[in-house]
């Protein structure tokens, strides 16, 4: 079955290509992704897949189903498809495509080999930010499936996924007093003053929080002009930890902070506290099928899970139901940063087909796996449980 996925997907290599390809020329940032969306949809449609959009509370989220027989196994591929600013720069443009390709040669697969079982494209809007995953999950988009499995394009030599970290979001907006800031700065606040106060104590903070803490601000926005004292000063600041428990630690101890810089400052504050992603959990069981079907079709892959200084919204899925995600490489020879100009250029379709259909092969392939294999399923689930 294995070698008819690989002959399906070499077949369909053109127009998974041609479907990334849509995708990365056209760049939607989180929960704007309509066009990414549609055309997905389309394909799937057009591959007789029954599909649903919107989907999970979400406009731009879908879920495209195909059931083969009674009373099958479930398996869950997701797509994700938002960019950044500077386009599609973490190459959600092959995930999407992986995930589709997974999706179109499992259905093949139940078909031909008259096997019972459902498949589920599921397409997960807003991975960079807000979390499209964790809201459909909280509105029971995930209901019933007994696996997942993800795709993340990489550099360096191929992996399966390890742990990732847990992460909390805080928007901080300093308001200060306008002044003659040469004259008159008795007479006001200096808003620009309270966000670098609150970038120094924050690094401080960090050395007396456990060490597997990392606290990171970004001035986002600030306003000079005419020599006045700054009225606004924006600060994003991102959380993140291994460990649950030190997450809570430094998400309680910043808030603090902004509050004793505002009292030291004189600065007004508003704290909008965006929640954050749950780090993702080892499932050993999915996450060996993936990097096995990922030698079974030729791929150097490393040993182990591998475990990332990143977060992602795959882990608040992966606490609930198995699943794992393996992470095929763009260049095997260098190590390159996600969200950069280089690495943006690596997830360009032109380049990058090979990995998309070796993704989609080495998805399917697992998803086969467990639909043929009830055992695993089982497995799967209860070292999810321990
Ligand atoms: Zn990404």
């Amino acid at each position: 079955m294995k070698r008819e996925i690989d002959t399906y997907i070499e077949e369909q290599r053109e127009a998974l290509v041609d479907l990334s390809t849509k995708i990365y020329e056209n760049p939607e940032l989180a929960f704007e992704e309509y066009y990414a969306s549609e055309v997905l949809v389309e394909f799937l449609d057009g591959y007789g897949f029954q599909t649903t959009k919107p989907f999970g509370g979400l406009d731009t989220a879908f879920e495209a189903t195909y059931t083969h027989g009674e009373g099958g196994p479930v398996i869950g591929v997701m797509a994700e498809y938002d960019a950044l600013v500077n386009g599609h720069a973490c190459g959600h443009n092959i995930i999407a495509a992986s995930g589709v390709g997974a999706g179109i040669a499992v259905k093949k697969m139940l078909e031909e080999n008259n096997i019972n079982g459902t498949i589920k494209v599921i397409g997960t809007p807003a991975e960079e930010e807000g979390g499209g995953k964790i809201i459909i999950l909280d509105n029971g988009g995930f209901e019933n499936i007994d696996a997942v499995l993800l795709l993340h394009p990489t550099t360096g030599v191929s992996k399966v996924a390890g742990k990732c970290r847990s992460s909390h979001n805080i928007d901080v907006t300093f308001t200060g007093v306008v002044s003659s800031a040469i004259s008159r700065p008795e007479r006001g606040v200096n808003a620009s003053e309270a966000a670098v106060l609150l970038h120094q104590v924050l690094g401080s903070a960090m050395r007396y929080l456990p060490s597997d803490v990392l606290i990171m601000p970004f001035l986002t926005e600030t306003d000079y002009k005419n020599g006045l004292l700054p009225e606004i000063a924006e600060v994003k600041i991102t959380i993140t930890a291994d460990e649950d428990e030190s997450l809570a630690r430094a998400v309680a101890r910043v808030q603090e902070i902004v509050k004793g810089v505002s009292m030291i400052t004189e600065a007004k504050y508003e704290l909008k506290d965006l929640g954050g992603y749950a780090g993702r959990v080892i499932n050993e069981t999915v996450g060996n099928l993936l990097r096995d079907n990922m030698i079974a079709y030729g791929e150097e892959i490393q040993d182990g899970f591998i475990d990332d200084n990143g977060f992602e919204d795959f882990g608040n899925v992966n606490r609930v139901i198995p699943g794992a995600m393996v992470y095929p490489t763009l260049m095997k020879e260098e190590k390159v940063s996600n969200h950069t100009q280089r690495f943006l250029e690596l997830a360009d379709p032109k380049q990058a087909g090979d990995v998309i259909t070796l993704g989609s092969k080495v998805m399917a392939a697992t998803a086969m796996d467990l639909i043929t294999n009830l055992d695993l399923i089982e497995k799967a689930k209860s070292e999810l449980e321990k």
